[in-house]
């Protein structure tokens, strides 16, 4: 048993919570979620876990609404330790909060508290513990802590529980998801639970192993939803008494009988003190950190703010398991039900590819092992190709939402592409060539798929243009229209990509394979090239700039609040600018982000003055995405202003994030510095850096990933640096093409 706490790192690596307000409950849980792309749990207080809204989830757990679809299931509640005081117990809701501090140290993926609480003998007593959720052994979570009584002495009882029962209904939906249930105790071992979920048939195992450092008895009750367990000693004034517990989860996506793996995964890792399973996972994120810190010197709260979206986003990874991607709120909530939106390819996996293209890989794959899912969304369609719905699950069966908003099918082909351009990773590209096994090329299989769907979703007019009429772009105020620029302009590149892969696989003498398994013809291949030719792109001459979409202009001017809170937006208001020009987030703007190097900065500039204005950035996808173009033209302070609102959104003054972290934010953030500030973004095939700091900025310090080799970079305001940490590589810096050697 140890008594021994990790430190804490320095103030710039943590986020602070130090006054118990049991109205942001929900928001801390949030904020203070510990996961590992396994899994999630949220930063309840282990001491009253009810406070807000505990959750704990696993990537993949799904279970069936019914009618709303697959939703992430919140999982038996596990993680509470509770005390009792000669009777009373260590109850928040009630008795006297005299001191309090939760501190998420980023840097080691640790969370830290610190209560002194008064209970009803007016006794002190003060409980500190740490917990982790174990960065390489998926598997595991730790929690540690001691409980020292300051001005008595006493018995006290010490007890954990695995819940099924206050979590019953606590899921999206509001649906219970419980088909079977069994309860265990385990004796020695723990307690457990062990459950299938009703209609997905998910088996789930969470193990639970307690030991209270002097306990004299253990006691456990067993009920039909839950089991507890609790341990009594006795304690004496100043003299802090110890537990420490240590937690599995086992499902059937993972093993064939998770209950024993869960046992495994305990007996092996019981041979480890906690201190050496912590160092293990503090050295985890410290490789994570050398990969993916970035440094801002001269600007404290932007420093912290990197930090946090960095670390919640690194969080997510989770490069063992190609069959789960990454829901809009993460693994941090219920929100969205745990889908999969455009905002994991177009927000997230950019991160992934440039710090970690092992997780970006096993995102894409994601959606490649679903790609009959979207090719049958086609075909159910009239349509050819792959349908990528508005979200994702198990399946990409449903979610087809209005059946408007369709870009999210060529976001995964532009994801692809950055993710091959930047990695040189043929062999997910373009496949293996050799007689054994089926063949399969992911990325040229997905970019051709997605092309092949935008080659049948449009229509030619009489003048022989392709329009793809009703439609919706990122502005989801403005469903049902045509030809909107975004999604025409990523439609086009979409085809004109897939034109590339299949002359890429003819080069790598893999093009009769493709053909015979995508049944593809050169003059299919034509066809593809003459409708990006033929794409309708709305343009006015007059204004030097493109229509967010066909009739656009003559909409009428909104007028914009800018200090409505994103959730007074929602509804009605944000309704009522349906017929203006109104926006609810980047969209036009995004295009001129996505392909910088496609449109000369007047042109993206007057754009940008035009439509930001006209944003009501009342998604959480916005304002990174608008920071990065404003920052790439210049307009340094305002991409400055935009950039920290959004990288503050879910911990700043108008955080809205009870139920989940707005994960495309966290990618954006990333983005808004490093294809903002640094003005990182790939130029002919080749990394390039021309950045615009903010002002208070002194230097930036990151690193990318290029090919075979990361790429230290390092701006001030006069001069930029980068260094290959091997070998040689060209880029261009500050406009100028360059050798750059790692001597
Ligand atoms: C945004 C979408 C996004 C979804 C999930 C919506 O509010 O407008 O673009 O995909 O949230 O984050």
């Amino acid at each position: 048993m140890s008594n021994e706490f990790v430190t804490p790192s320095s103030k710039d690596w943590l986020l602070v919570e130090d006054a118990f307000d049991k109205d942001a409950a929900a928001k801390f849980e949030t904020l203070f979620t510990l996961a590992n792309g396994y899994a999630g749990l949220r930063g309840s207080a282990e001491v009253t876990p009810d406070l807000g809204d505990a959750g704990y989830f696993v990537a993949g757990v799904f279970g069936n609404t019914g009618g709303f679809g697959h939703e992430i299931v919140n999982l038996p509640t596990w993680a509470g330790v509770s005390g009792n005081m000669d009777g009373f117990d260590y109850d928040l809701h009630k008795g006297a909060v005299l001191a309090y501090r939760r501190t998420l140290d980023m840097r080691q993926g640790l969370l830290f508290t610190s209560i002194d609480y008064r209970d009803g003998a007016k006794h002190t007593t003060r409980w500190e513990s740490a917990r982790l959720v174990h960065k390489t052994r998926k598997h595991l979570a730790l929690l540690w802590g001691r409980v020292t009584p300051l001005d008595f002495s006493g018995r006290l009882t010490v007890s954990q529980a695995i819940d099924a029962h206050s979590v019953k209904y606590a899921s999206s939906s509001h649906r219970s998801h419980w088909g079977e249930l069994r309860p265990l105790d385990l004796g020695e071992a723990g307690i457990a639970m062990d459950l299938t979920l009703a209609k997905t048939g998910i088996r789930v195992v969470e193990l639970s192993q307690l030991r209270v450092a002097g306990a004299q008895k253990r006691s456990v009750t067993l009920d039909d939803d839950r089991v507890r367990e609790s341990f009594v000693c006795d304690m004496k004034q100043g003299q802090p008494v110890t537990w420490e517990k240590r937690f599995a989860c086992v499902t059937s996506r993972d093993a064939a009988d998770p209950l024993a793996a869960a046992r495994e995964e305990l007996a092996s890792t019981g041979k480890k003190t906690i201190v050496a399973l912590c160092k293990e996972h503090t050295k985890a994120w410290e490789k994570v950190w050398d990969v993916s810190d970035v440094v801002i010197e001269g600007d404290a709260r932007a420093q912290q703010a990197i930090r946090f979206n960095t670390f919640h986003l690194a969080s997510l990874a989770a490069p063992e398991d190609e069959h789960v991607s990454i829901g809009a709120k993460g693994l941090h909530g219920t929100g969205y039900r745990g889908c999969v939106f455009w905002d994991t390819e177009t927000y997230m996996v950019p991160f992934f590819t440039f710090t970690d293209p092992a997780s970006a890989r096993a995102l894409l794959m994601y959606r490649y092992h679903l790609l009959p899912d979207a090719i049958e969304n086609a075909r159910a369609s009239g349509l050819a190709g792959a349908r990528i719905p508005w979200n994702a699950t198990l399946t990409a069966r449903e979610g087809m939402g209005f059946g408007w908003q369709d870009h999210q099918t060529g976001d995964l082909a532009y994801a692809v592409d950055q993710y091959i351009t930047a990695t040189g990773d043929r062999e997910f590209y373009l496949g293996r060539q050799g007689p054994a096994g089926a063949f399969a090329a992911p990325g040229a299989e997905m970019i051709i798929e997605t092309a092949r769907f935008w080659a049948t979703r449009g229509e030619y007019d009489e003048s022989g243009r392709y329009n793809i009429r009703r439609i919706c772009g990122p502005d989801e105020i403005h469903g049902g229209i045509n030809n909107n620029t975004y999604t025409n302009y990523l439609a086009a590149w979409n085809l004109r990509r897939a034109v590339t892969a299949m002359s890429d696989a003819r080069s790598a003498g893999v093009a009769d394979q493709l053909a015979a398994k995508l049944h593809v013809t050169d003059e299919e291949v034509a066809r593809w090239a003459k409708i990006a030719d033929d794409m309708v792109l709305p343009y006015s001459e007059q204004r030097g700039f493109h229509e967010q979409f066909e009739g656009f202009f003559q909409l009428a001017e909104p007028v914009i609040d800018p200090h409505r809170t994103q959730n007074e937006y929602t509804g009605p208001v944000l309704h009522s600018y349906r017929p203006t020009q109104g926006a609810k987030q980047a969209d036009t703007v995004l295009m001129y982000y996505l392909w910088p190097h496609a449109f000369d900065d007047k042109t993206r500039r007057t754009a940008y003055k035009y439509y930001e204005p006209r944003c009501t950035h009342c998604s959480s996808l916005s304002r990174g995405a608008h920071a990065v173009l404003a920052a790439q033209i210049g307009l340094t302070g305002e991409a400055y202003r935009l950039w920290l609102r959004g990288a503050e959104l879910d911990y700043g003054e108008f955080a809205e994030c009870d139920s989940g972290i707005h994960a495309a934010s966290l990618g954006g953030a990333w983005q808004g510095v490093i294809m903002g500030f640094a003005g990182f973004t790939i130029r002919d095939g080749l990394p390039s850096f021309t950045p615009h700091l903010p002002a208070k900025w002194k230097s930036l310090r990151f690193t990318v990933r290029w090919g075979k080799t990361l790429l230290d970079v390092s701006a001030t305001p006069k001069q930029v640096t980068v260094r290959p940490r091997k070998g040689s590589v060209q880029a261009y810096v500050d406009g100028e093409m360059k050798k750059l050697s790692a001597k």
